[in-house]
């Protein structure tokens, strides 16, 4: 079969992959613990619930505008003014299927073949696939200090003529960084300036952890909405832990919007009217599940610390947001696919490689879970890689012998 040799090269997400095999270990009855999970284990908010069911009891189930509902359209722009202390038009929204489609949308109606997009390591496994996914071509910037927070002087060094965008997320998906506000208006200064569009990845922005402070990005640019170039984008996957309902949007200026959505009304037309509704119930409703979620979170980062401080070996940056962290296994292998395979197959624990994030050596660990996945998912693993540890433990009711090095 002759197919597009581009698309044939476009990786399978890893974490999607991840997700699978550990929902069919656990099928099999394997008592499989997720430390890859990039979802809390929450019910969705009661009011996401009740408005999506109100839309679906009325029967009235049609296209809607490509670019959104009018009532989400409210709601985004309400929660705009509340987090971002911005006001933004209708005009300046679209509502697409997930934050994953608002990237790719923007990165498609930004670039032309070849042009380049900065992304800093480590990174959402995605960005660098879509960018190749529209003939761009992704310019990956590590901090050469190997540490996770990105310094202009490594970014100013791979900015060429070609340079069509920067992609910030912070807090960071894989590591739980959060940027400092100096870079973050560094950046936006030294892009604004160039013409540098600036993708604001916004998603995990109140999951916040020790006090610190997100800072809102138009702060640090003069430019009005319609002359940035910011790009915000955000959804109700993470805060709201409503990952499969699939609603994301992106805020930019109008005349890039009206492209987005001539390219969106293409493609996928709209997302579903009842999904609408959910993230229109989230963003209007009760908001203090984001807090609890937030507490949450933080405990178990917590606890997190504590086991892996304990490793000997394993390097840790300690996360202030995020589900995640990304720990430094080099003291154990180089090969993080390898080290989590075996983490897999022999200890019933996913993690994922930190190869896939542009960081090898590192496994992402989630505590999205519970304290007891935490505890027990580091403690297997600590088992598996460490010589002195006994022969042999029970996982459920099935005797492991350590036979491997
Ligand atoms: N950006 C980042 C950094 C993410 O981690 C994710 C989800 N893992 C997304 C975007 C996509 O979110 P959504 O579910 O809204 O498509």
């Amino acid at each position: 079969m002759t197919v597009s040799q581009l698309a044939k090269s476009i990786a399978e997400s890893p974490t999607l992959k991840l997700n699978e095999e550990a929902r069919l270990l656990r099928e099999k009855g394997e008592a499989v613990i997720h430390l890859g999970a990039g979802e809390p284990k929450n019910r969705a908010p009661i009011a996401a619930i009740l408005s999506s069911a109100a839309k679906l009891n009325t029967g009235d189930v049609k296209y809607t505008p490509a670019d959104g509902t009018p009532s989400l359209k409210k709601a985004i722009i309400k929660y705009t003014e509340e987090n971002y202390d911005k006001i933004v038009a209708p005009e300046n929204i679209i509502v697409s299927a997930g934050a994953k489609q608002s990237v790719y949308n923007i990165l498609y109606s930004i670039l032309n073949p070849q042009d380049e997009v900065i992304i800093l390591a480590p990174y959402w496994v995605s960005y660098p696939e879509m960018v190749r996914m529209v003939y761009g071509v992704p310019v990956i910037v590590k901090p050469e200090d190997g540490g996770f927070y990105p310094r202009m002087e490594d970014i100013l060094k791979v900015v060429s003529s070609y340079t069509k965008a920067i992609i910030i997320n912070s807090p960071n998906n894989p590591s739980g960084v959060v940027y400092s506000e100096e870079f973050i208006a560094q950046i936006i200064e030294y892009c604004e300036k160039k013409g540098i569009f600036i993708i604001m990845d916004d998603i995990y922005h109140k999951l916040i952890f020790d006090g610190k402070k997100w800072p809102a990005c138009y702060i640090f640019t003069k430019k009005d909405l319609e002359s940035s170039h910011i790009i915000v984008v955000n959804g109700v996957s993470k805060l709201y832990g409503m990952t499969g309902f699939r609603v994301g949007w992106a805020i930019a200026p109008r005349e890039l919007i009206t492209i987005m959505t001539n390219v969106q009304g293409q493609i996928t037309t709209t997302v579903s009217v009842l999904l609408q509704a959910a993230a229109e119930g989230a963003l209007t409703g009760l908001q203090s599940h984001i807090e609890m979620l937030r507490m949450t979170l933080e405990n178990n980062r917590d606890v997190m610390m504590q086991e892996l401080n304990s490793f000997s070996g394993v390097k840790i940056t300690k996360p202030n947001g995020t589900y995640y962290c990304l720990p430094d296994f080099r003291a154990y292998s180089n090969d993080s696919v390898k080290l989590s395979q075996l983490l897999l197959k022999k200890a019933l624990v996913v993690t994922v490689p930190g190869k896939e994030f542009g960081m090898e050596g590192h496994l992402r660990l989630s505590y999205a879970g519970s304290v007891k996945d935490v505890t027990e998912g580091v403690e297997r693993i600590k088992w598996a890689l460490d010589p002195n540890s006994p022969n042999e433990i029970y996982i459920g009711d099935r005797k492991i012998v350590r036979d491997w090095k």
